[in-house]
């Protein structure tokens, strides 16, 4: 099978450890010959990133995505090193830990709008920063994707604010599409079922979650992170070039279920 990256150049933001969906993301990417940048929040997770970026022969760069300053310097060392980007993949979150456990109706002002400035904003500031490095039109343009779940269309216990924040990231991802569709560039989600992450770790009940979601779900099992990957490189890949605004669910189905008795 031709490789379906080969000559494409990815940048890939989220990549915190061996864990993030994003790292099995760039696996994939790699795996498919494409040249990959990949972000990082900060100081923090510095080494470790740049220790996998490494065993994946990618260029690291730091960049939070709250701050227009380090989304201008991104774009400024991308263009200046003459990058032409030909896919995105946004897989960022974030939520104030107390907020997924409180009451939903008790959440804050400050954490909502910090979950909605990491979770959702930052795909539209990422997409502004990266559009003019995206390939031209007629060179195939580009493709953006972002990584959302269930708990946007449906309430999931303990997940609360971050189900809003991925309600407004899905619409985001629908307007950019529309905003950014006659320059060719795809904006897509994928919806991944729920996997063992840093991230997902702030979910209180996350075990039990996915435990229930196995048994429950058609294929009968979890949601690996290397399926969500390949995903992801049809989405960047030419196979993906007629599909944009699309929720694409990789969840072992759980997400057609309605209510089913226990085995
Ligand atoms: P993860 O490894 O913790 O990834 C989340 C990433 O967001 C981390 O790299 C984190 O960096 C980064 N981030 C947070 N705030 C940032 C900021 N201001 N600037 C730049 N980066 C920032 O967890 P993950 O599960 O792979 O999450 C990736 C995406 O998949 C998220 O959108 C998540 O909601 C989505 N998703 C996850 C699941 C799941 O079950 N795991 C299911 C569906 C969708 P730091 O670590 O430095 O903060």
């Amino acid at each position: 099978m031709p490789s379906l990256l080969e000559g494409k150049t990815a940048l890939i933001l989220g990549v915190a450890n061996r864990w993030s969906l994003a790292f099995a993301i760039a696996q994939a990417f790699v795996r498919e010959k494409a040249q990959l940048i990949v972000t990082y929040q900060g100081d923090r997770q510095k080494e470790t990133v740049e220790e996998l970026a490494k065993e994946l022969g990618a260029q690291p760069i730091s960049c939070d995505v709250t701050r227009d300053d380090q989304l201008t310097a991104l774009t400024k060392v991308l263009a200046d090193q003459g990058t032409v980007l030909n896919a995105m993949v946004h897989s960022i979150a974030f939520a104030n830990r107390e907020d997924l456990s409180r009451p939903f109706v008790e959440t804050p002002r400050e954490g909502f709008s910090l979950a909605q400035d990491v979770s959702a904003y930052s795909l539209l500031a990422v997409a502004r920063a990266t559009k003019p490095l995206m390939a031209p039109p007629d060179r195939g343009g580009g493709s953006i994707t972002t990584l959302t779940y269930l708990g946007s269309t449906r309430v999931v216990e303990n997940y609360n604010v971050m189900g809003v924040a991925k309600a407004s990231l899905e619409a985001t991802m629908r307007y950019l599409a529309s905003d950014l569709g006659p320059s060719n560039i795809r904006v897509n989600a994928i919806s991944a079922g729920a996997v063992k992450t840093a991230s997902a770790r702030g979910v209180r009940g996350l075990s039990e979650m996915i435990e229930g979601a196995a048994r429950l779900a058609p294929l009968r099992r979890k949601t690996e992170p290397a399926e969500v990957a390949d995903t992801a490189v049809f989405l960047a890949s030419d196979l993906g070039r007629g599909v944009t605004g699309n929720v694409l669910f990789v969840d072992a189905g759980i997400q057609i279920m309605g209510f089913t008795r226990p085995e």
